[in-house]
């Protein structure tokens, strides 16, 4: 059973990602599935970035908004650590689990992913609890 989450500390972000995440979606590219995501994110050094769902005619090009938002930061920051994440789409969806590998990749020890659909937040889990036993840095990085 998943430790319950005190929202206290969250609730300041919280609306911000929302926004973020909502404005991100409506700039998705989703010719195909007509579906769009947006998500937001917060590093743990306080700087938030987003990003939408980019999708290509060869299916296997496409690229989810977490992904998209993730490699946003990436690309602005040195290091990465993400504290939180918000994703939005209409009907709530999940992130997958390409997604998910990816976000263990850069996560802080405490990162808490937050669903949302068009009525508002409607999950708030723990990544810890969404992904158990993830394949991270820690295993190839790891010293002697
Ligand atoms: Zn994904």
């Amino acid at each position: 059973m998943a430790k319950k989450i005190t929202l206290t500390k969250l609730n300041p972000h919280i609306n911000a990602l929302r926004e973020m995440a909502m404005t991100a979606s409506e700039h998705a590219y989703s010719p195909y599935s007509k579906a769009k995501v947006g998500a937001a994110l917060l590093t743990t050094d306080g700087n938030y970035y987003a990003g939408c769902n980019v999708e290509n005619s060869s299916y296997g090009a496409t690229v989810c908004a977490e992904r998209v938002a993730i490699f946003q930061a990436v690309s602005q920051q040195k290091k990465i650590s993400i504290e939180y994440i918000y994703i939005y789409s209409k009907d709530g969806w999940p992130p997958c689990g390409m997604c998910r590998q990816v976000l263990s990749e850069f996560q802080s020890p405490n990162l808490i992913v937050i669903i949302g659909d068009k009525n508002g937040t409607k999950q708030i889990v723990r990544f810890k609890d969404l992904m158990p036993m993830s394949f991270t840095p820690h295993f190839l990085l790891k010293k002697g």
